[in-house]
């Protein structure tokens, strides 16, 4: 049976309608990885035979008559920043190429629990620092749709692997946009949790006060049982927050009357890609004909997100990568003393973007300087945050693009840093301020896919998916896919 393309929920009933075994599912696709993944690039490991096992357990499980948990035998792939027990977590970077990792993260657990299948690792940019997979110390992945295009990043190669049919399901991670961007990019769906709803321990950390776990999949559906599955209170992280968090979709009412939109009179402006710009908007006509209300808001210091982003993640990156030295983690080399080890290790495991990131954190956190840019930065945080919390008060949800443009040529905008980073545009506020955000495809321009992006208050995510709900039972954009 041809299983590629399926959604979780599809999937679940024809293994308990025993129409298809696990076992056949997973070496079907180990088989399509085989077959189509030298065009993609979406992963760095398969775990074929640990996956195979462990499809034959939870086939051994359903013929003995045990209850099986809630995503027994769904295959999902892991960003390779997120350690899985005794497989290389190599971040993208050559530093920890050889980096295998020595305890599972929490959300590993929780998905091993639900009797998740971990296929396999995925590419990312460099320490997730990049909005394109480019900056992968390995290859970069193509977009499915496309392969002369990027897929977004950093999770460009979880959500590469959905879009080219390999697994129903990725976790990726969004410190700034990096599961909601790509997400856009290759016409699939992502949530970007509140901060503190997901476990962040034994996560690569790269900017801690923004980094959140996110799930990606094609539907809100499965991207709302990944997150129930994944989210809640650990007590390894301590940033993570004791709140209910399992939503039973089908409760979730599918309508949208009387929800509450707000359109950001800031965002739509001139030199915002015109046909994206239609897509949204029309996506919002669509859920106002159904009942939903729509209202222009304002949230007037948006504009110094991108600015404020740039400064405070490169802080926090040059202090989380410092233990990246070759003695303590990665990459090791002998120097002719230890100056000369740590500037060899670091000089030779380290890619450009990470050196960069790491010299602008070190020069606003210096002496003199922290108050000017990195203090400044953090007070700017907190005036965004203040926005969304007006803007709250009146709506239900913000809706915006979630990339300025669909997917661009592969080494575009390779070379220049800044126009890279301002494609970040639309996404680096919900880190800032902690909200959830979600990316829902609305569209195509020029046979690639747009997002949508929706935010909501903080622990809201339920609004996220009742619109989203109801917005992909009203469309189909979420079930195009690319020919490979
Ligand atoms: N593109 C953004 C950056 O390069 C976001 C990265 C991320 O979310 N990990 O910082």
């Amino acid at each position: 049976m041809n299983t590629e393309f399926l959604t979780i929920g599809e999937i679940k009933k024809l293994l308990a309608e025993g129409k298809i075994t696990c076992e056949e599912l997973v070496s079907n696709a180990l088989n399509r990885i085989k077959k189509h993944d030298h065009e993609i690039g979406a992963f760095l490991h398969v775990a074929d035979d640990e996956a195979l096992a462990e499809a034959r357990r939870v086939d051994a499980a359903r013929a003995a008559g045990e209850e099986l948990p809630v995503l027994a035998g769904i295959p999902i792939a892991i960003k390779n920043n997120i350690l899985v027990q005794g497989r290389k977590a190599t971040a993208g970077s050559k530093m920890l190429e050889n980096y295998e990792a020595a305890y599972d993260a929490s959300v590993i657990r929780r998905l091993r629990a639900a009797g998740a299948i971990l296929i396999g690792e995925t590419n990312m940019d460099e320490f997730a620092h990049g909005s394109s997979t480019e900056n992968s110390a390995f290859f970069t992945t193509k977009n499915p749709w496309n392969t002369s295009k990027v897929p977004g990043g950093s999770s460009g190669g979880s959500v590469a692997a959905i879009a080219a049919g390999f697994v129903p399901a990725a976790l990726g991670s969004d410190t700034g946009g990096s599961v909601r961007q790509p997400a856009a990019l290759c016409g699939v769906t992502g949530l970007k949790p509140t901060y503190g709803r997901v476990s962040r321990y034994g996560v690569i950390a790269m900017a801690s006060s923004l980094d959140q776990i996110s799930p990606c999949a094609r539907t809100v559906e499965e991207v709302a049982e990944l997150f129930s599955v994944i989210a809640g209170s650990d007590d390894k992280d301590a940033t993570t927050v004791d709140k209910p968090h399992y939503f039973s979709f089908e409760n979730i009412p599918n309508d949208v009357k009387g929800l509450k939109i707000g359109i950001p009179k800031e965002y739509f402006i001139e030199g915002m890609d015109e046909n994206v710009k239609k897509a949204v908007l029309e996506a919002v006509e669509l859920l106002k004909t159904n009942g939903a209300e729509v209202e222009e808001i304002s949230l007037p210091h948006a504009e110094y997100g991108i600015a404020a982003y740039y400064i405070i993640m490169p802080c926090e990156v040059s202090s989380n990568l410092a233990r990246m030295d070759g003695i303590r983690y990665g990459h090791a080399v002998d120097g002719k003393n230890l100056l000369d080890t740590y500037l060899k290790a670091r000089g030779e495991g380290l890619g450009p973007e990470a050196k960069r990131r790491i010299m602008l954190g070190s020069f606003t956190l210096s002496t003199g300087y922290s108050d000017a840019y990195y203090k400044k930065a953090l007070r700017v945080r907190e005036l965004i945050r203040r926005d969304f919390e007006e803007a709250f008060k009146k709506v239900d949800i913000i809706v915006t693009p979630t990339s300025p443009s669909v997917a661009w040529d592969i080494g575009a905008k390779f070379n220049d840093p800044l126009t890279m980073y301002l494609s970040d545009i639309y996404t680096v506020t919900a880190n800032l301020a902690g909200i959830p955000a979600m990316s829902i495809p609305c569209g195509f321009d020029q046979d690639l896919p747009i997002g949508l992006q929706m935010l909501a208050k903080p622990f809201d995510e339920e609004s996220l998916f009742r619109a989203g709900k109801f917005y992909q039972t009203i469309t189909d954009h979420h079930f195009k896919h690319p020919k490979l």
